[in-house]
């Protein structure tokens, strides 16, 4: 008979992993050392503004398909809300032009021979150069195949890259860079309509995930924190929390899902990425009109993305490090002028601000930190790893984080070659588990 799975870490790597294997009919308990799920895409209550706010704008599109497998799975399509269509609206702060980047639907990108669509200043053999993207090799950066300086990557690979990699581009992988682009505009137009959750993070993925798995009867604790793993000759064998161990049955497995830094303290010889770039974001109590853009892609400014929210118009800035020791009120009142050009809103009075800092945001996507990215395998039998960081051949992205979970989920059941293994069919998350294949392979653990 199937054991326990102790899925420890509910972010969203730990909650797709805990609704997967629940849904294949395992016993699952799912620890979190906080007090709260959902990790690093999550919302709560801010005093200072007197609204919830998520901990950062999180941006979705139609074709993160492990996502939006796991948001059907916990039934919570509709909580996500867009334009409903493929359609980018930009601004830019040097110029003042604006202009919006309206894919076509259809798999072949006639956008990009259309002025009316694509970037102001480019021509449609700058976006064919972009193809050289899918020979880029392992050590390749962004700016290698991508030429700085051109008005294309100004205002569409730089604001583009940015967001999904979270890391200078100088440094950042052309890999990764080349598999996002693979599964948004080199998927066709419809892939990339952007989905954005209506009420906030954890509305979409957090509570609903919580909720299914309570009627599926498993066990959730909260302020559980894993503090150590006892090991075996090729097995774990107990987890110890701050508030009690947990001895393992002989057929009991665990999925590890909590941030690097904490799976490289936990398992022995783990090599993980160990640097790590910052996203900030300001949230402005402010109501923008209804008829305004979900959100503005600006150029030229300190803000990158601006998403308007029910009362609150938010700005995310990745690879941020270098606005950390900014002073609170510069940089809120820099953000601002951004956000009021974009949205058309009287530069004066700055309305009420909250700065959120999140230093360690996501692995630093450079071709080195790439290269330390464990698979979901570990060389004890019952352990598989998950979480952003893991080798998911993706950014630090929920997307990534997610397809992570399902992955270990999938290891887990593939390994023992039974009901589970069957019951993961693709048709639950509307894709396919990915194989254990040569990035599942043990890189994980030496
Ligand atoms: C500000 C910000 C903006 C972002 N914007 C986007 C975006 O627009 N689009 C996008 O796709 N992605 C975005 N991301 C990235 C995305 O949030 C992450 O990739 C994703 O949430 C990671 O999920 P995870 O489950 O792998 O890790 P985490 O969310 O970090 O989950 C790990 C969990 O493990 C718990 N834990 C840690 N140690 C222990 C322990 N010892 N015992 C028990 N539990 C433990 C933690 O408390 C946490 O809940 C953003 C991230 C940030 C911070």
């Amino acid at each position: 008979m199937s054991g326990r799975v102790h899925v420890v870490g509910a972010g969203v790597a730990g909650l797709a992993a805990a609704v997967r294997l629940a849904e294949a009919g395992r016993a699952v308990t799912l620890y979190e050392a906080a007090p709260h799920g959902g990790g690093r895409a999550r919302s709560y209550f801010d005093q200072a503004l007197g609204c919830r706010i998520d901990n950062g704008n999180h941006l979705l599109i139609a074709g993160n398909r492990s996502a939006l497998g796991f948001i059907d799975a916990i039934g919570a399509r509709g909580t996500l809300t867009g334009p409903g269509a493929p359609v980018y609206p930009f601004l830019d702060r040097a110029s003042g032009e604006r202009w919006t980047l309206r894919f076509n639907t259809g798999r072949i990108p006639w956008w990009m021979a259309s002025p009316a669509r694509r970037v102001p200043g480019t021509t449609f053999g700058d976006y064919l150069k972009a193809l050289r993207l899918r020979r880029a090799r392992s050590g390749d950066r962004v700016v290698d195949i991508l030429a700085p300086g051109t008005p294309i990557f100004r205002r569409l690979w730089q604001p583009l890259a940015i967001a999904a990699l979270n890391t200078p581009l100088h440094e950042a992988s052309a890999v990764l860079l080349a598999r996002v682009l693979a599964e948004s505009i080199g998927a066709g137009g419809a892939a990339c309509t952007p989905l954005i959750p209506r009420e906030g993070l954890s509305e979409t993925l957090v509570d609903p995930a919580l909720a299914q798995l309570r009627r599926r009867g498993a066990t959730i604790r909260f302020g559980a924190r894993l503090r150590a793993i006892e090991f075996g000759a090729d097995r774990a064998t107990a987890l110890d929390f701050d508030n009690g161990s947990e001895t393992l049955a002989a057929s009991d497995e665990i999925v590890l899902a909590v941030t690097a830094p904490v799976a490289a303290r936990l398992v022995p010889d783990l090599v993980a990425p160990d640097r790590y770039c910052a996203i900030l974001n300001a949230h402005y109590r402010v109501a923008a009109p209804d008829n305004s853009p979900f959100f503005v892609g600006i150029v030229g400014g300190t803000a990158e993305w601006v998403f308007r929210k029910k009362d609150v118009l938010s700005v995310t800035v990745s690879a941020a490090d270098r606005l950390l020791e900014m002073p609170e009120d510069d940089l809120a009142a820099s953000l601002w002028r951004d956000v009021a050009a974009a949205y058309a809103l009287p530069a004066d009075p700055m309305p009420p601000v909250r700065i959120v800092r999140e230093r360690r945001a996501t692995f630093a996507a450079t071709p080195e930190q790439v290269a330390r990215r464990p698979g979901a395998r570990t060389r004890w039998r019952n352990l598989a790893l998950a979480g952003d960081w893991t080798d998911t051949g993706l950014p630090a992205t929920l997307e990534g984080a997610i397809r992570s979970g399902v992955t270990a989920a999938g290891i887990l059941g593939a390994g023992r070659r039974g009901a589970v293994e069957n019951a993961l069919s693709d048709k639950d998350f509307g894709f396919k588990v990915a194989p254990p294949s040569q990035s599942f392979e043990p890189l994980s653990c030496r």
